[in-house]
């Protein structure tokens, strides 16, 4: 029966616990251990119950707990100070307003998902969880940020197993108005709502606000009337459906986002693109500051483009979101038309070859193309992203491809577990969640007693065995297993036993079964060859994607193996990995495996939280491993080599692997002193805390978004469209002007004035003679190239020497001269080139135009000395 109306009916606090209703709607409760003890402490079996939720637990209490609980004068005192703390939280005077005290800024930061609380189901894994990280750092940190995403009804899938191991997957239903959301409303105290046209027909949606902290999380919802039901559908599932429904989300993520923030008044000075999923946001700005602004297009273009920020998440070309040509010209072949573009013209701007029509249209190109900062994240990662993304930037070596890197980070708050975060706050003072690598406090790790972090640990061990056994039995029954398997599930684990934790999504190339190569081995290290002081045990947790059919039967192998060999005490697969269980496996095992075909995982970050806890991880050498203190810290697996064969580099790593484990990790685990302490163990884990815990943190991580990209993006968007916008028109005439003439520019002789034979240090000049032909000297830089020749002749890496314009010849060409030496020895060369410049460009690099001397084409003249130029009229306006 359908309703005739539908009324929100929210829980009766007394008067006394107001507050709770406050705490419950900030999720900064997330990251405040003693907030989150007041909600258990409220109902224990709720709170377990209602999935941690506490607007869920609130709703489902009974009027007489709260009556009694009122009454509590110990409860009423603690929820006070809670409320206390969130309010002296809420109004600190932060970082950002020590760095920009006299902004106006706001940043926007866009994601297709947000990993925050295990109650708030919108995020599928590490994209999420990093984006939800970021928005705790800014809040932390008080950065004007807001986020922008997709309210989905049924989230990402809950997994489950069927008798024999294979993964199913079950939607639940996300029930908004028991949730920590919020509706936004307008000044009449209707919905908000936003519109976006899709061919032959608008949809609409309405606002859901999450706070972070000092955060909001702005969330779209299409799942209302009058929209149709497959427009409702459009937030229905995070990562669902087809090509149609993928291109329909990102439509309504990035367009509708803009258009979200146009209707809460928000007007922000940096766009954060977290992966390409987002990047038709530049076409709805573009479209804006032409309809708004009066701009032309190329205008239009170069201030969206002045203000957004792109960071990528991928390390192989399939990761990479693509649309067919004809999908986007039916769903936004509008935009092509405003901006007065052809169809290939503006489909180049997804295409990294324009050329090439044949080619997808690519949201990582539109992205890059469209940003004036690019990041991958991890500094191998950047590296791996300028060689895929190097072909825009043509003939620009490629160190010098102008992706740079921002390696992530965790919410460390967030991810270390209760006990361990009152030893630090204990030992080190509050301020040690925070606290960059330079601070004096992280000398006092030294002063935590052995003992007392050891024992610890143990106990976090001990409640991550209590939990998974309580987690397995739970899901037992729900699937109706048989008494004697629920009454087994008791009893796996041992809390004494060494502990290795490996979580993750079940993707082949993280190769979660690696550790499976050699069957006899693994269960010989498992047993400990009939020792119990050399035992190991395994918990395990991750999805695989729905439609991933190799990842789900990775999953079943594990679940087989243990099966046959008797070993399910010792490998247990904790099913449906989320937040929680997250949070439970980093603080409670005592290494982090991971073992990933190397280059393919970007940053990674469960290791990060793993470290923290004290954690050791035991790692190929990929993502953000490749950069810590991998030998100080835990163990790597390999040296970081890169293989052809994947056969070969499973066998070699996973006998790698087996080494560590049996030479040196089972070993320094169970060498306990008179008081079973592993000293060493101990050491090596206080080295992964301080090492790694500012280091890969998200506070240092937000920190250099903001010092590098969000600053420098707000200070151009306001220095572009000042006085009318006037520097962003003379930017984009000349602009246009450039790259219509570039390839005019004739570089034509070049005199060495070098000896022969050149000696180490010994300096020489050099004069080039350049017709500019259209392009006057202030647009340009000229710059020799100097580096070592390699056996392919080539000169891949080299540095650059800026030459002074010395003024005219006798025929107008432009006269360039510069002196050098060589610092190395050896096969060395020499080249010369052509960028753009100009006083409102962020880097000669962004016009993407380079020229280079041809060997062919230049005439070269080797003499001993250059003559004089004569002074001409035009060296003196250089
Ligand atoms: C941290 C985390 C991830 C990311 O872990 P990776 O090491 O990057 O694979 C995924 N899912 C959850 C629930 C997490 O907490």
């Amino acid at each position: 029966m359908r309703p005739i109306r539908t009324f929100n009916v929210t829980p009766a606090l007394p008067p006394r616990l107001a507050g709770l209703k406050k705490l419950a709607y900030n999720l900064q409760w997330d990251w405040d251990v003693d907030t989150i003890e007041l909600f258990r402490r409220l109902d224990p079996d709720l709170w377990e119950s209602s999935h941690y939720n506490p607007v869920l637990m609130l709703g489902m209490i009974n009027q007489q707990r709260l009556q009694a609980i009122a009454d509590d004068e110990g409860f009423v005192a603690q929820a006070d100070r809670a409320v206390q703390r969130l309010d002296d939280y809420l109004s600190e005077r932060t970082w950002h307003h020590r760095n920009r005290p006299q902004s106006d800024e706001c940043y926007a930061y866009f994601s297709m998902e947000f990993g925050l609380t295990s109650c708030m189901p919108v995020y599928s894994g590490g994209l999420g969880v990093l984006a939800g990280d970021h928005l705790k750092s800014a809040s932390d940190l008080g950065l004007p940020l807001v986020g922008v995403g997709l309210l989905y009804q049924e989230g990402y899938f809950a997994q489950y197993f069927n008798a024999d191991g294979w993964q199913q997957e079950r939607y639940p239903v996300n029930d908004f108005y028991n949730m920590p959301l919020e509706l936004e409303r307008d000044d009449q105290g209707s919905e908000m709502r936003i519109a976006v046209e899709y061919p032959g027909r608008t949809v609409y949606a309405r606002i859901w606000r999450v706070q972070v902290g000092t955060v909001p999380l702005y969330l779209l919802d299409t799942n209302i009337e009058p929209n149709n039901q497959y427009d409702q559908d459009i937030c229905d599932r995070l990562y669902g459906g087809d090509i149609d429904m993928r291109i329909h989300q990102e439509i309504m993520l990035g367009i509708g986002g803009v258009r979200m923030l146009e209707a809460l008044g928000l007007k922000p000075t940096a766009y954060h693109m977290n992966e390409g999923h987002s990047a038709f946001l530049a076409l709805e700005r573009i479209r804006r500051f032409m309809e708004r602004d009066g701009l032309a297009y190329p205008e239009a273009l170069q201030m969206a483009a002045s203000s957004q920020i792109f960071t990528t998440h991928t390390p192989v070309p399939a990761g990479i979101d693509l649309f067919s040509s004809d999908k986007i010209l039916y769903y936004l072949g509008r935009y092509a038309r405003k901006f007065g573009l052809s169809d290939d013209e503006f489909l180049a701007l997804g295409r990294e070859d324009t050329g090439d029509l044949s080619t997808p249209f690519s949201m990582a190109v539109l992205a890059i193309k469209t940003a004036s900062f690019v990041n991958g994240v991890s500094q191998l990662h950047g590296a791996v992203s300028r060689e895929m993304f190097g072909g825009l930037w043509q003939d620009l070596p490629q160190a010098e491809v102008p992706i740079t890197a921002i390696t992530n980070g965790v919410h460390a708050r967030s991810c270390v577990a209760k006990s361990t975060q009152e030893l630090y706050d204990r030992y080190l003072g509050p301020n040690w969640s925070q606290a960059g690598a330079k601070d004096d406090l992280w000398e006092r790790v030294q002063s935590i007693p052995d003992e007392e972090l050891w024992r610890n640990h143990e106990l976090c061990r001990s409640q991550l065995v209590k939990y998974a056994r309580s987690h397995l039995q739970k899901s037992l029954l729900e699937r109706d297993a048989a008494p004697t398997e629920v009454a087994k599930a008791a009893e796996i684990l041992d809390p004494a036993v060494l502990t290795i934790g490996f979580a993750r999504r079940f993707a082949t190339y993280k190769r979660a079964t690696l550790f499976l190569h050699d069957l006899d081995r693994i269960r010989k290290i498992i047993t400990g060859d009939g020792q119990r002081r050399q035992r190991v045990q395994f918990v395990i947790a991750g999805k695989a994607h729905p439609k991933d059919i190799p990842g789900k039967e990775l999953i079943r192998s594990i679940i087989h193996f243990t099966r046959d060999k008797g070993l399910d005490s010792s490998i247990v697969f904790v099913p449906n990995y989320d937040i929680h269980i997250a949070r439970a496996m980093v603080a409670g095992a005592d290494i982090w495996l991971n073992n990933p075909r190397r280059p393919r995982e970007a940053s990674g970050t469960s290791g990060m939280k793993a470290a923290m806890n004290g954690l050791l991880n035991l790692s190929v050498l990929d993502g953000w491993w490749d950069e810590a203190d991998y030998v100080r810290t835990g163990w790597a697996i390999g040296s970081g080599e890169e293989y052809d064969d994947p056969d070969y580099q499973d066998e070699v790593e996973a006998n790698a692997l087996y080494e560590l484990i049996e030479k040196e990790v089972v070993p320094l685990f169970y060498d306990r002193d008179e008081n079973d302490i592993p000293r060493g163990w101990v050491a090596k884990m206080k080295d992964a805390i301080y090492l790694n815990t500012p280091r890969f943190n998200t506070s240092r991580m937000v920190k250099e978004y903001a010092r590098r990209a969000y600053f420098m993006v707000s200070d151009r968007l306001h220095q572009l469209r000042a006085d009318q916008y006037a520097p962003a028109k003379e930017l984009a005439a000349w602009h246009t002007h450039l790259s219509e003439h570039w390839y005019d520019m004739k570089i034509k002789a070049i005199d060495i004035a070098a000896p022969s034979a050149l000696q180490v240090n010994e300096t020489f000049n050099v004069q080039a003679k350049i017709a500019l032909g259209q392009l006057s000297p202030e647009d340009l830089l000229v710059e020799l190239y100097q580096g070592t020749v390699q056996v392919d002749g080539e000169m891949h890496t080299g540095i650059s020497i800026a030459m002074d314009y010395q003024g005219q010849d006798a025929d107008g060409n432009s006269l360039y001269a510069a002196e050098m030496q060589y610092v190395t020895s050896g096969l060395q060369g020499l080249s010369l080139r052509l960028l753009p410049r100009h006083r409102y460009l962020h880097s000669s690099l962004e016009p993407r135009l380079i020229l280079w001397a041809n060997p062919e084409a230049v005439a070269i003249n080797m003499t001993s000395s250059i003559p004089d130029v004569p002074p001409t009229p035009a060296a003196s306006q250089a």
